[in-house]
């Protein structure tokens, strides 16, 4: 399952249902500019290792490229378009003044240590510093990157270039030059279009839910949804899998995985397989882990009674049609992560403004924008009689579109 052939599959689906010009479709399946690069690393054991690394700049009709860069053993050139795809959608989405890229590495950083993590991502910065820029191409942190990592990166870029503004990355540390609530926004946004979509679904506090995965976006929505009343019953990480009914105490498996690195060792839980995950008997199911999670050979035995998707792709095209035939409504991720690329946008605007918001300040303009889109794309579902994949998808590609004229 190549993630591209599904995102332009997406786009076909969902452009078939309004006559946009042709070359406007052609566009939207061509990315502008495609970079690869290799990034020479002196290993700790003092021999040098080339990694191979991408800059995908798919858009900027509405503004600088913009998306996160992922360091995965699975990342390769065709899953880097798709996700710059999706970010194009989801910058216009979201109604902030971005286009969409996407950057990564192949690489296993766990077999890496923090030194040569380091000189991957100074050597990522240093190889792409002649394409991105705060008025060209805005970076930040996806899977395996970090807060830490983007501060590494700014200061190679700024060492390179000269440029002081620190708004070239976004996902930096607070204190230099990060903005508050970006760490949380990802999930917490995603809560938000939750919140606004429940009533209608018949889910309120109370009901419970499943999360595949446990990162940034998985665990911070497992305490969200935990703190406002909802049973998280079973969440599992890239090794591990936990499930307990009676719902499990999120604050004390968030705090234990922080100690030791690992669900392993935590009571009151028993430990599944993660392949249960995605069926596990739960009114909410959120995948917040990876690609090609859902598809035409476990859609039918979902027992959720609403997927909010904090991956990016988690969902195949034929587990759609599925879905949707069974009445089961798929939040997409274009709308429901992407609270993580609107604070990003918020942190560019303070370094290039030198301001810094209060975290009530970044957190209200969030939740406007996240409600002011999830009621656009839920009255376009409900007007064409479509999945809300679709109609997320006309939304971004109207604004597009219309950045064209
Ligand atoms: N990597 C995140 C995403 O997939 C955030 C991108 C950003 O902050 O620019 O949306």
């Amino acid at each position: 399952m190549n993630p591209f052939k599904n995102a332009l599959s997406q786009l076909a689906r969902a452009t078939s249902l309004h006559q946009f010009p042709a070359s406007f479709i052609e566009r939207m399946q061509h990315p502008d500019r495609e970079v690869t690069v290799s990034i020479p690393i002196v290993m700790d054991d003092g021999s040098t290792k080339f990694f191979e690394g991408y800059r995908v700049q798919h858009n900027n009709l509405r503004g600088p490229y913009k998306g996160g860069i992922r360091f995965h053993p699975e990342t390769n050139i065709d899953e880097v378009r798709a996700l710059s795809l999706w970010m194009t959608l989801k910058t216009a989405v979201a109604g902030v003044p971005m286009g969409g890229g996407k950057g990564g590495v192949t690489v296993n950083s766990r077999e890496l240590s923090l030194r040569e993590q380091e000189a991957l991502a100074r050597g990522w910065a240093r190889a792409m510093a002649d394409v991105i820029g705060p008025k060209k191409d805005v970076p930040a942190p996806d899977m395996n990157t970090n807060p830490h990592l983007m501060d590494i990166m700014t200061e190679e870029y700024a060492k390179i270039t000269g440029d002081t503004t620190r708004a070239t990355f976004t996902g930096k540390p607070v204190g230099k030059g990060g903005s508050l609530g970006r760490e949380r926004a990802t999930s917490l946004g995603g809560f938000v279009v939750f919140d606004a979509l429940r009533e209608q679904y018949n889910l309120a506090p109370g009901a419970s839910v499943a999360i595949q995965g446990f990162g940034n976006v998985g665990g911070i929505a497992a305490e969200i949804f935990h703190a406002h009343g909802y049973k998280v019953v079973a969440v599992s990480d890239s090794r591990h899998a936990v499930k307990n009914d009676a719902g499990i105490d999120i604050p004390a498996l968030v705090a234990h995985k922080k100690a030791t690195g690992t669900f392993e060792g935590f009571e009151d839980v028993t430990f599944i397989d993660p392949s249960e995950i995605i069926t596990y008997n739960a009114d909410i199911l959120i995948p917040a882990a990876t690609e090609n999670q859902i598809t035409a050979e476990n859609a039918n035995d979902i027992k959720a009674q609403l997927i909010l998707e904090l991956a990016n792709g988690p969902t195949t095209p034929e587990a759609d049609d599925i879905l949707f035939a069974r009445g089961i409504p798929v939040v997409p991720d274009i709308l429901a992560n992407a609270g993580g690329v609107t604070v990003s946008t918020f942190e560019w605007e303070q370094n290039l403004i030198g301001e810094a918001w209060s975290e009530d300040v970044v957190n209200e303009r969030l939740t406007n924008l996240m409600q002011a889109s999830t009621k656009e794309i839920t009255a376009i579902a409900k007007e064409l009689n479509t999945d809300l994949r679709r109609a997320a998808f006309l939304l971004a590609l109207k604004r597009l579109e219309e950045a064209t004229r």
